[in-house]
């Protein structure tokens, strides 16, 4: 008897105990985001979705299809052609497929002409198909200033800040 009684008061004070616990986080502000309605801020250097940036002003593409990005993208997910010459060569296709990019970044770091970013927070990237998740050229192209490692900022005197 005296054992029963000491296991159900040992049983009970560990129901107290586990019961303590969820009291404590019952009455704390809850953390969740309650997506989509809310969003959860991303730091700028925050990796997402690629843009092709373009020059401030023009609004030409900065990309020379100089092929540096495809080339040094481990996962090959970059497929372009350039069109033109010398100072005016510019891309004519450039695609993404982001079934393979395992955002790496590399593509953004070996561009010489800031020309792609992934500083976009645009990362809802749901599709019904693997053929939504690769991005072409017109997709991508920025309509307005990107942030980039080279110019995180936009330069002065060039309208509205981006505020994605
Ligand atoms: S982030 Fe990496 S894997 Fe994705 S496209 Fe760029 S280089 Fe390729
Ligand atoms: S995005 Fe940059 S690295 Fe890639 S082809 Fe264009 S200029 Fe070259």
């Amino acid at each position: 008897m005296r054992r029963y009684l000491r296991d159900l008061l040992l049983g009970s004070w560990s129901i107290l105990l586990a019961l303590k616990v969820t009291l404590r986080y019952l009455f704390t502000p809850a953390i969740t985001t309650q997506y989509p309605e809310e969003h959860r801020f991303q730091p700028l250097r925050t990796l997402n979705r690629h843009i092709l940036t373009i020059e401030e002003g023009t609004g030409k593409l900065k990309c020379t299809a100089c092929d540096a990005c495809a080339r040094i993208c481990p996962t090959r997910c970059i497929e372009l052609t350039g069109a033109g010459k010398g100072k005016d060569r510019r891309a004519a296709t450039f695609f993404i497929d982001h079934n393979l990019c395992m955002y790496c970044n590399l593509c953004v770091e070996v561009c010489p002409f800031d020309a792609i970013t992934m500083w976009t927070r645009i990362g809802e990237l749901g599709a019904y198909a693997r053929s939504g998740l690769v991005y072409d050229q017109p997709t991508m192209t920025a309509d307005r200033f990107y942030p980039t490692p080279m110019t995180p900022e936009r330069p002065q005197g060039a309208g509205k800040v981006a505020s994605a």
